[in-house]
């Protein structure tokens, strides 16, 4: 064909016109209307054209004729889009936009050996994607009565900001704090008894047993499955005597104001766990596993409080710190 092309002024005149068409099939027309246009008998291959030629030539003639075939075609395909055009019409649905409302409610987090429920109040946001969350824990040892007070200011006064959740659970060693004891009523000490890989069961008897086994206490267990579940951004655990912010580093922004606002040092305190190993308190097993999620922070006031420091200004430290804090009420 190549050779054929653009020999003589007919030929080329032909070609144009068949490109012009386009497609496969007018390819064909085009070998056949060279063929009978000019057939030259030196150019074997335009032998073979034309020997194919005359088949399709007759093909050429209906191809004309396909053309006006697609045009009625193409005219029931605008009567076919006007039908679904309504069927779309129906679909504009009106999206109603909820407004937040502050959401209170309390939930069990789970029972003592003696039956005592551990309960965890929430405050927080409806129709809100919750940005940080805060826990703060009042008590763990039965013996340290002043984070009740901090955990019921804060549960009756906080109202948390838009995007922000407050989870308060007063204590977490209800039969601890009704004997007025440090341990639990098995004599563990819950501030011990975390698993971590400086857990140590040996001690028993004395006021920081770890108990038999790590995380073996009930206590333990249910706290430890609420935290796993809400990943809180800040815990403040609250104990006493020694009056300081325990130190981690972790966020030290978070301990500078928990500072500030508490009127306390920050400094590191031990629990004689070796160093290298996590120590088996509640602290040392978040910030050991669950770090990336946020802090938790131990706060030791002293020994005597005033209630309006365990209550109010302790309860503003802490959510100020944790800037979770709206407005009270
Ligand atoms: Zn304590």
């Amino acid at each position: 064909m190549k050779h054929v092309v653009g020999r003589g002024p007919v030929r080329s005149l032909v070609l144009v016109t068949v490109l012009s068409l386009g497609g496969t099939a007018l390819a064909t027309s085009a070998a056949s209307a060279l063929g009978r246009g000019v057939p030259d008998p030196s150019e074997p291959a335009v032998e073979a054209t034309s020997t194919t030629s005359p088949t399709p030539s007759p093909t050429a003639s209906p191809t004309p004729t396909a053309s006006p075939t697609p045009s009625p075609t193409a005219s029931p395909t605008p009567t076919a889009s006007p039908t679904p055009r309504p069927t779309a019409t129906p679909k504009p649905t009106p999206k109603p936009k909820p407004t937040p409302k502050l959401v209170t409610r309390s939930a069990v987090l789970g029972t003592t050996v003696q039956g005592r429920r551990i309960m965890g109040y929430y405050r927080g946001w409806s129709h809100t994607t919750q940005k940080r969350t805060l826990v703060v824990l009042g008590q763990m040892h039965g013996d340290e009565k002043a984070g009740l007070q901090t955990a019921d200011w804060v549960r009756r006064n906080v109202k948390p900001t838009r995007g922000s959740e407050i989870w308060v659970i007063p204590t977490m060693n209800p039969d601890g704090n009704a004997r007025g004891t440090r341990t639990n009523a098995r004599g563990v000490d819950l501030n011990r008894n975390w698993g971590t890989s400086g857990y140590r069961s040996s001690g028993k008897g004395t006021r920081t047993w770890g108990g038999p086994r790590a995380a073996s206490e009930r206590e333990t267990k249910a706290v430890a499955a609420f935290l796993r579940r809400k990943r809180p951004d800040y815990i403040a655990s609250v104990h006493q005597p020694f009056g300081v912010v325990v130190r981690t580093d972790k966020d030290r922004g978070w301990e500078r104001r928990l500072a500030d606002a508490l009127g306390l040092p920050i400094r590191e305190v031990g629990v004689g766990t070796p160093s290298g190993l996590t120590s088996p308190t509640l602290t040392g097993w978040y910030n050991r596993y669950y770090g990336r999620h946020g802090t938790a922070t131990t706060l030791e006031y002293r020994a005597s409080v005033s209630s309006a420091y365990a209550g109010r200004r302790a309860g503003l430290a802490i959510t100020g710190a944790a800037r979770v804090r709206a407005r009270l009420g």
